[in-house]
């Protein structure tokens, strides 16, 4: 059986702060503000998982308004959806992502990027696609104000 899941996020950037992808430093000088560590590639990665096995969202799982979860690493979120999926008997078959971020220019991080995700979802990083764009000067992308990231994955299962 295969199931589909669709997951994206959005989070405003602020000086002197540090942009987290992946669990990979990004920058000291731009990053996105957030309850936890503000990885918004992590958490549209765990929307999509919790998406294609129909189980909510990231937000009803982990509240933002919940304390444990201040400065949380977000793979501690990706870790538990796959776990969710896996006692459903699903596991990742692919993920293709795009991060949508003015600068920095992400290129020299994408396959850094993948292997992280690959060692977390526990698959081969030939399964692992990340994209960047930038936003063109335009929405609040291109104004530099903001980091979005979407994700599609393809769950199956035996
Ligand atoms: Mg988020």
């Amino acid at each position: 059986m295969i199931r589909i899941g669709f997951g994206n996020d959005v989070h405003r950037l602020e000086r002197d702060r540090r942009l987290i992808l992946a669990g990979i430093v990004i920058s000291e000088e731009i990053g996105a503000i957030g309850h936890s560590d503000a990885d918004a590639l992590c958490h549209a990665v765990t929307d999509a998982v919790l998406g294609a096995m129909a189980l909510g969202d990231i937000g009803s799982h982990f509240p933002d308004s919940d304390p444990k979860w201040k400065g949380a690493d977000s793979f501690t979120f990706l870790r538990e959806a796959l776990r969710l999926a896996l006692e459903k008997g699903f596991h990742v078959s692919n993920l293709d992502c795009t991060i949508n971020l003015e600068r920095p220019k992400l290129r020299p991080h994408i396959d850094a990027i993948r292997a992280k995700l690959a060692e977390q979802i526990g698959c081969e990083t030939d399964r692992i696609s990340v994209k960047a764009k930038t936003g063109e000067g335009l929405d609040a992308v291109g104004r530099f104000e903001a980091i979005r990231v979407e994700a599609v994955v393809l769950m199956t299962s035996a």
